[in-house]
Order: C-alpha cells, then sequence, then structure tokens
C-alpha cells in the first residue's frame, strides 16, 4: 500500500501488503509546519466582544456572538428566551410555554448553541524537548469558543424549536438509557455467570 500525503499528495512509502496499490493518507512533515503555521494565525470570527450577521438555513436573520460569561454559555438542548435558560424537554414545555406567554409583544428573542470553534495551541500540540517537564495546564485556560446565535422570531416559531429540540433531546436521552439498560443487563449476566 502505498503512503501518501494527504495534503500535497508526495509518495512518502510503502506498507505491507505490498500488491494493494490502495493509499493510505498521511502527512508530510512540511505540510504538517504549514498546518501548525495556519492554525497559530486562525482568527475566529466573530471575535469575543463583536457580533456578527448571519442568515439560517431558514432564512431567518440572527447574530453570532461569542459566549464568554458562565450565564451565557448554553449547551445542545438549551434555548434561551429573553435571557432565561432553558433546557428543552417534553416534561419542561409547559413551563416554557407560560414563560413565552408572559412576555411582551408578537416575537421574542431567543438564542441557542450555533457552533463551537476549536483553536489549538500549536505550542502545546508540537513536540516538547526532552528536558522540559510537562507543562500542568490551567484548567482555566479554555481553548474552545461556543458561538452563540440571537435572533428575533415570532413567539408560536420560537415554541416550535423547542417542541424541536426537546423531540430531539427526549430521543437522546432515550439512547443514553438504552444504552446504560443494555450495560446494565450485561453486567447482571455476568454476575449470574459467576455465580
Ligand atoms: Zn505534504
Amino acid at each position: 500500500m502505498k503512503i501518501v500525503c494527504s495534503r500535497c499528495k508526495i509518495f512518502l512509502g510503502e506498507q505491507e501488503p505490498f500488491d494493494n496499490l490502495a493509499e493510505i493518507k498521511a502527512k508530510c512533515p512540511s505540510c504538517i509546519v504549514k498546518e501548525k503555521e495556519e492554525a497559530s494565525r486562525f482568527i475566529p470570527k466573530p471575535l469575543p466582544g463583536q457580533k456578527q450577521e448571519i442568515t439560517l438555513e431558514n432564512g431567518l436573520k440572527g447574530v453570532l456572538w461569542v459566549a464568554q460569561d458562565k450565564k451565557d454559555k448554553l449547551f445542545l438542548g438549551d434555548l434561551a428566551v429573553s435571557g432565561k435558560k432553558f433546557f428543552c424537554t417534553k416534561s419542561g414545555r409547559d413551563k416554557f410555554q407560560e414563560y413565552l406567554g408572559s412576555l411582551k409583544g408578537e416575537d421574542a428573542e431567543v438564542s441557542f448553541l450555533h457552533t463551537v470553534s476549536i483553536k489549538l495551541d500549536p505550542a502545546q500540540k508540537g513536540r516538547r524537548k526532552k528536558e522540559n517537564p510537562p507543562k500542568v495546564e490551567d484548567p482555566k485556560k479554555n481553548h474552545s469558543i461556543d458561538y452563540n446565535c440571537t435572533m428575533r422570531a415570532p413567539k408560536y416559531y420560537v415554541q416550535l424549536m423547542f417542541n424541536d429540540m426537546a423531540e430531539r433531546m427526549d430521543r437522546v436521552i432515550e439512547i443514553l438509557a438504552e444504552a446504560s439498560y443494555e450495560a446494565y443487563k450485561k453486567d447482571c449476566q455476568k454476575t449470574i455467570k459467576a455465580v
């Protein structure tokens, strides 16, 4: 099998089985250096404190911004409406509807986790010299940036967003529950066999 650089296509070597001419993707040393340089120049957009307008798939316009404050951090399954955070589940639907109804106006301001951009620190990913002991990473240092999207939408639409998210979240919870139940069943069988 041929080992080829996935970026510049340079031939790097061969590997068994030699009669198989399929390619194995790898990275050559000069491309690794180039990618590290590119990563160090990467400037996330928008920057913390800035806002960037985007058009969502459904045509609605939203604003991307960086969640810096803990209170602004959203997770998948979270919606924040006029500053109040909700985790979307079917059991929380009535409470959400009530809150939405208590807000003034036809529209509501809704925020959700839009994207997460991860910037790797090239210095920490690179090869370390042996004489330098590995640095203990500051747990407070965060290498990823969460982007929230905020938009104004009609209340009925915000409710639909909640329902849709709740359905997906309930399905995720179901899958997790099934998996842990399967694991539990296996454990029980092992115990029975052991006895
Ligand atoms: Zn290369």
